[in-house]
């Protein structure tokens, strides 16, 4: 049997490939120090769960409008502008069954045969691959450590042709945790204004940002980037809600209806009671995105601390999210293969830089308890030792 040709040249996700393997080893009794996943360890917030309980109990159990309740839409608007300093009425916000699904409608519904959607790397894993399956062309821009991993303004226009139609942007980074300033943003914009090129915002780890860092959002930039972004977001990560399957976009209306209609005949609205469990999320206290964020940090020092000290792996400091990029070049292996000897080895399990785009590194998650992090690593150095 031929299955589609869409599918001929997309690969299945590899973060999600690595996590299962790692909890599937776990189930069977192996005690593996998983940094595979881009998830927090965290449980939900309390009132979080307790509003979406409520909404169950009140049987609001049916179908939702397509684009999400009005109510979560309205507390989305007044984030954007209270965060972000974007002004989205709810009639240009969707909520999604997560970010993914976010990012996969945005590209679904503007590009397609012909465009070309140029990416930066290191990667979320998941953007060339919507990219090809709306039948376009990612371009991949590099990105050095040396320079924080960011794409200049230079860098986006060499990369432009005249079929360029979308660039991605993701600050704070998965996987490389790097953040733009809001100069860099503004230049980056410059550029996509003078071609009219849609901008895509991912801006999942927001909240995940370290020391000095601050996130700004392109479509605060200037009125042009407002007319060409789609912010993406999401609760996933900020308030540990990844299996609730909950994201959210906001962009001008002509895009929001096209996006509309797409998920009218796919997924149709996001589970109804958990949208009042995020409404929750979006209007009681933030302390609990503060406390989860403080103790990232604290993992974030110590792995950082900890990585520095092993010969041969270099690593730069991340500003946010909750990844750290280690470089391994010197170990003369490719990063597909120093990941499957390390889970064999020693039952560490890590990212290879090549679902990322960068195949001289591993990605290490520190969204993951003290204890793991602190055997892993051990586990790791002694593993490098052996090379
Ligand atoms: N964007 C980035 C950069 C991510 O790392 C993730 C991780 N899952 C997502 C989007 C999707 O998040 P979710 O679908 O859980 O909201
Ligand atoms: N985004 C997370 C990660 O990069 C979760 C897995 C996924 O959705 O790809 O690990």
């Amino acid at each position: 049997m031929e299955l589609s040709s869409r599918l001929h040249h997309v690969t299945p996700s590899l973060t999600l490939a690595i996590d299962s393997k790692a909890k599937a080893l776990r189930a069977q009794g192996i005690n593996v120090c998983s940094f595979a996943a881009g998830e927090p360890d965290f449980d939900t917030p309390e009132h979080i769960k307790a509003a979406a309980a409520a909404a169950l109990e009140k049987n609001f159990t049916r179908y939702t409008a397509v684009a999400g309740i009005l109510e979560l839409r309205e507390a989305i608007a007044k984030k954007f502008l209270a965060d972000n300093k974007i002004e989205y009425q709810a009639e240009e916000i969707i909520v999604s069954n997560g970010a993914k699904q976010s990012c996969f409608n945005a590209i679904m519904a503007t590009v397609g045969e012909g465009d070309e959607v140029i990416i930066p790397a290191p990667y979320w894993t998941s953007y060339p691959e919507m990219v090809r399956l709306a039948g376009a062309q990612p371009v991949i821009v590099p990105t050095t450590a040396e320079n924080h991993w960011k794409m200049t303004a230079r860098d986006f226009e060499n990369a432009m042709s005249p079929r360029t139609k979308m660039i991605i942007i993701n600050s704070p980074s998965n996987p490389t945790g790097a953040i733009y300033t809001q100069e860099e943003l503004r230049a980056l914009a410059e550029v996509a204004a003078d071609e009219e090129i849609l901008i895509l915002s991912d801006e999942i780890y927001e909240k995940l940002c370290y020391e000095e860092a601050s996130h700004v959002s392109i479509a605060s930039v200037t009125p042009e980037a407002h007319d060409l972004t789609i912010t993406i977001n999401g609760f996933s990560k900020t308030y540990a809600m990844t299996g609730w399957r909950l994201g959210y976009l906001g962009a001008p209306q002509k895009i929001v209806k096209a996006i509309e209609s797409l998920q009218s005949h796919s997924s149709s609205n996001a589970c109804s009671f958990a949208q009042y469990g995020a409404v929750a999320a979006l209007e009681g206290s933030q302390q609990c995105v503060l406390d989860m964020r403080d103790e990232f940090n604290i993992r974030r020092e110590y792995m950082f601390s900890r990585l520095q000290k092993i010969d041969r792996i270099s690593v730069l400091k991340p500003s946010g999210a909750f990844y750290m990029l280690a470089d391994i070049t010197s170990f003369g292996m490719s990063s597909t293969n120093f990941s499957d000897r390390l889970i064999s080895k020693s039952n560490v399990a890590v990212v290879p830089g090549v679902a990322f785009g960068h195949d001289k590194t591993i990605r290490l998650s520190y969204a993951v308890g003290m204890d793991v992090i602190k055997e892993g690593l051990d586990r790791l150095e002694d593993f490098c030792k052996t090379l």
